[in-house]
């Protein structure tokens, strides 16, 4: 049924079209997150009826190999049965009760225990709130207002982190966000990824003023790319020596990477981890933790607010510890790096078949495919890359039945469920999409 219903596609999308219309009238750009509107690549957006293993439905009935995996998190494929099955247990014991349980013990300890810099934990039910409060946590503890991020990291939608160095700017932030106060954004400087320096000298003008460096552990928000051998050190000395917390963002990297994050592969111990996406295994589950003495300062043992009404939901929860324990499952990531090594290694020759240039960034089990015929180090780099010939190759793909993430600076996500035949149906498709690119 995939191939054929693949193969149809083209011609039916009339029911994805026809809600759209009706969502433009409902919500902004007809969706409630934006790259979900495939506006970067001029397609419309289909609309998803269900999911299950390594393909997605749409409404009209096709199929997709999908490499979105809801951006992330559903790193085992969709609908697992294990996963199932405990949240239907779940589901029949109440859906939230504003109380502790159990299940937040386990999912915490199971966390911690994988990212050693974590004492302690929080669990808030998004990304963004993990950033945010682990921002605000590094300002009460610091005592100091600003912090240093980098372009083209992304790290949710708080008003201190919708802000990058505009061309000219050298030291303070300028607004990228209309609605952010310039009074705020005044705090936020941003440095240059894979550029030491660039760090170096945002902390010589603000020598007393740095309350934190927050930094994605691999960053796949201006699609993958590495930070350069040493990056990850120099900027935790660097941390230290100017009194500032490193805030290690993992909400992407965390489980994503390998069990244990970005963190564990570059061997640097950060004051704050965020986490997300991976860890409520396609519910809304993110958290932030790191040394005891800065998360004590947490209400209600310390004076930083935080909360969250549905923060530690048990339905949440215990898809976060279903989806971890299959991880932590002898041979997970092995299988999980064998598919994605088989997938992205399969590309240059096809590429170079069709003279089409182009450089692969991978982390662990995710990928980026860039268009350019340089090294991507940064999100001056990324943002060089031929952006037609990718929103032409995504376009393509879509047509042969591969649900790709519809922005050059995103990542291709791959799950445990991918099969051979996947892979080896991905690997046809873009053959036939490079061709005279
Ligand atoms: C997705 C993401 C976030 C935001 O998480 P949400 O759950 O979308 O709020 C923050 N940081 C990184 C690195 C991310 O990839």
């Amino acid at each position: 049924m995939p191939a054929k219903t693949a193969q149809k596609k083209a011609v039916t999308t009339r029911k994805s079209a026809a809600l759209l219309k009706r969502a433009v009238k409902l919500f902004p750009g007809g969706v409630n997150s934006p790259v979900r509107a495939f506006k970067a690549v001029g397609g419309k957006p289909l609309f998803i009826e269900r999911a299950k293993g390594s393909k997605i439905f749409d409404a009209d009935g096709n199929s997709y190999i999908d490499y979105i995996g809801s951006w992330g998190p559903m790193i085992l494929g969709h609908a697992h049965p294990k996963v199932t099955a405990a949240l239907k247990k779940a589901l029949d014991k109440g859906t939230s009760y504003g109380a502790s349980t159990s299940l937040e013990i386990t999912l915490a300890e199971m966390v911690i225990d994988a990212f050693p810099s974590m004492d302690m934990a929080r669990f808030v039910s998004s990304g963004t709130e993990a950033t945010m409060s682990a921002i605000r946590l590094a300002r009460a503890y610091t005592g100091r207002d600003r912090i240093i991020k980098f372009e083209g990291c992304y790290h949710g939608h708080a008003d201190s982190l919708l802000v990058k160095a505009g061309s000219g700017a050298a030291t303070f932030g300028v607004q990228d966000s209309p609605g952010v106060p310039s009074t705020l954004a005044q705090s936020t400087l941003n440095a240059v990824y894979n550029d030491l320096e660039s760090v170096k000298s945002l902390f010589e003008s603000n020598p007393d003023g740095v309350a934190c460096v927050i930094v994605e552990g691999a960053p796949g928000n201006m699609g993958v790319v590495l930070p350069k051998e040493g990056f990850m050190h120099g900027l935790r000395s660097l941390s230290t020596q100017y009194g500032a917390l490193l805030i290690i963002d993992e909400v992407m990297s965390g489980f994503r990477l390998c069990y244990g994050g970005a963190q564990k592969i570059y061997k640097v111990t950060p004051d704050l981890t965020c986490l997300g996406k991976v860890i409520g295994g396609g519910l809304p589950v993110g958290a932030f933790g790191g040394r005891r003495e800065i998360m004590e300062m947490l209400s209600p043992s310390g004076p930083v607010y935080q909360a969250g009404t549905l923060s530690g939901n048990p339905v949440a929860m215990t898809a976060g510890i279903e989806t971890l324990k299959l991880l932590k499952a002898k041979g997970a990531y092995e299988k999980l790096y064998k598919t994605t090594d088989t997938l992205y290694k399969g590309i240059p020759g096809i590429a170079k078949k069709h003279g089409v240039p182009c450089q692969i960034a991978v982390a662990g089990s995710m990928f980026t495919v860039f268009f350019s015929d340089r090294v991507v180090h940064n999100y001056n780099d990324a943002k060089k890359c031929d952006l037609a010939a990718f929103s032409k190759y995504f376009t393509r793909m879509l047509a042969n039945g591969i649900y790709l993430p519809p922005s050059q600076f995103e990542a291709v996500f791959v799950s445990l469920a991918h099969t051979k035949d996947d892979v080896a149906k991905t690997l046809e498709a873009v053959d036939r999409s490079f061709k005279g690119l």
